[in-house]
């Protein structure tokens, strides 16, 4: 069998509302969709979604990769030597990770369909369901509380709030959002890079009475050090996300002792060969893991969920795009809504069609 076709798209997708993290604002989704053609009429789809100022890349940097570089690379390949085709990507250009994501993702998709398997089931089978969080974006404590409630109606049980930017304002929502919800309802933070050392321990003093289950990027991405600070001066587990896109990324934070928990996303892993093998540096290390996501359509986020339900130290996931875009163009694949979340059980992806 060989891949006859690679072919490129960019599509924008529509967001309820703008999105604002401590990094800045998301005022839509610019991604590139991918599909991988196969001599026996097999089409394997994969998608990327860049965030600029977390991946470094554009949809324009992707296409012009895959299309002058890696198309190349991949035409009469056999789509099952996975292994070799992504080293093969990663000797043609360092980094670029959504780009190599798009192409990783959509391999899969075809090995799950010649084997006419469940992707999450080529992976390693761990589960056929899971619970995802639900994200809401800096605003101010009493939109924070009204948002929540929202979620929670949908069937949510934990929430995943952004923080990072204004820390009065902040505390004040987390307060809020203890004082007057279920006291069942699990509370994540993300910094998302916004603080230093010292002003994190501050902060995370303040809210260890708010029963907070994680605290995730608290300072800048190369600030490994400062993660070990803050790890060993406070109960309250740290994830590393921004500081994560590599399986090295994993092996040095292991090293350093900064992490309790890691964040993968298939946009920072390149893909999910790569989001395996840091999940296997975390199992080594005794390190769970949380399964996360760009502004992606459920393209990516059914890819995401399949390595979510292949995986056993894989214990969370953080997959809730599908809420925050107005625009789904996917048919088939995982529905996100509420919880929990079952697999589809059609062979890859499962995704049947993308409308666009
Ligand atoms: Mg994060």
């Amino acid at each position: 069998m060989k891949i006859t076709d690679v072919k490129t798209c960019k599509y924008n997708l529509e967001l309820v509302e703008p999105f604002s993290i401590a990094l800045g604002t998301l005022e839509k989704a610019e991604n590139v969709l991918v599909k991988i053609v196969t001599d026996n009429g097999l089409v394997g789809i994969g998608e990327a979604a860049p965030t600029p100022f977390v991946t470094y890349e554009t949809p324009g940097s992707i296409i012009t990769l895959i299309e002058k570089h890696f198309k190349k690379l991949l035409i009469g390949e056999d789509p099952r030597n996975t292994e070799l085709l992504i080293t093969k990507m990663d000797q043609v250009i360092k980094g670029n990770s959504c780009a190599k994501s798009a192409i990783d993702i959509a391999l899969f998709d075809l090995v799950g369909q010649i084997y006419e398997t469940p992707l999450f089931q080529v992976l390693g089978g761990s589960k056929n369901s899971f619970t995802s969080d639900c994200t809401i974006s800096i605003g101010e404590p009493e939109e924070v509380e009204k948002k929540a409630r929202t979620i929670i109606n949908q069937g949510y049980s934990i929430l995943k709030i952004k923080v990072g930017l204004d820390e009065e304002k902040e505390l004040s929502g987390i307060k809020r959002l203890r004082d007057s919800l279920d006291p069942g309802i699990r509370i994540r933070l993300d910094a998302n890079q916004g603080w230093n050392p010292k002003q994190a321990l501050s902060i995370i003093e303040k809210v260890e009475k708010f029963d907070i289950e994680l605290i995730e990027q608290p300072v800048p991405k190369e600030d490994f050090s400062g993660l070990a600070f803050i790890r060993a001066r406070t109960n309250i587990p740290i994830m590393a996300d921004e500081s994560l896109f590599s399986p090295q990324d994993a092996l040095r934070l292991v090293q350093m002792e900064a992490a309790d928990l890691f964040n993968i996303k298939l946009m920072k892993s390149g893909g999910l060969l790569k989001a395996k093998k840091i999940a296997a540096i975390g199992e080594a290390a005794g390190i769970n893991c949380i399964v996360g996501c760009m502004m992606e359509s459920r393209v990516a986020l059914t890819a995401a969920a399949h390595l979510v339900a292949s995986t056993p130290n894989i214990t969370g996931a953080d997959l809730d795009a599908q809420n925050a875009l107005r625009t789904d163009p996917v048919v088939g694949g995982v529905d996100f809504k509420g919880g929990p979340i079952p697999l589809p059980l059609s062979p890859g992806l499962g995704i049947k069609k993308i409308n666009i």
